[in-house]
């Protein structure tokens, strides 16, 4: 485990997942908002599986806001602006970092079941249904952290990631 600084981690792992669907799809175009706490607390991580982690969370929100907007499309509806919004803030002894898109959102039903491994709503080819269960033990039991969705169907989805800042020994 490393000592990190988890707004460049943050950041740099957006720009990378966004820049490699935009490498894939020239016309893929999402607003990138960052609110990044500059007095955020170093954390003692495993750079790579927190890397892992964020990777899977904003190629979920890209993917969200995507299939978002192909619908509104289908619709005629208002303009969408598909907006994916990253923020890093302490609370008591955590590092929060929340990864929120104005998407498609989760059905309740289906909510319950996105942290169990190989469930997904994705076509054969489009996904594993893989990220977030693994992304559920790299955060809970390779960091003692924790890893929350809040979602509204129709309006967008926010995956919380609690990291205490003094990890325990392991
Ligand atoms: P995969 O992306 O391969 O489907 P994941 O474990 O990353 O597997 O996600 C499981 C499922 O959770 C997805 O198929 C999707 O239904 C749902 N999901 C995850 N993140 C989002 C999101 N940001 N917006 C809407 N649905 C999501
Ligand atoms: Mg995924």
């Amino acid at each position: 485990k490393q000592i990190t600084d988890m707004n460049a981690l943050a950041d740099e792992y957006l720009r990378l997942a966004y820049h490699g669907l935009r490498a894939k799809d020239k016309t893929f175009n999402c607003q990138l908002i960052t609110h990044f706490d500059p007095t955020l607390s170093t954390v003692t991580v495993v750079t790579q599986d927190i890397g892992r982690v964020l990777l899977n969370l904003y190629n979920n929100a890209f993917y969200a806001v995507q299939e978002k907007a192909c619908r509104d499309g289908e619709q005629q509806q208002a303009p969408y602006q598909p907006t994916v919004t990253v923020q890093t803030q302490n609370y008591g002894d955590n590092v929060v970092i929340c990864v929120r898109d104005n998407g498609t959102g989760i059905p309740e039903a289906v909510k319950r079941k996105i942290f169990q491994p190989f469930f997904t709503t994705k076509p054969t080819g489009q996904g594993t249904g893989l990220g977030l269960s693994l992304s559920y033990d790299i955060i809970t039991k390779g960091h003692h952290g924790e890893l929350t969705v809040e979602s509204q169907e129709g309006k967008g989805t926010e995956f919380t990631i609690r990291l205490p800042t003094q990890t325990p020994p392991s």
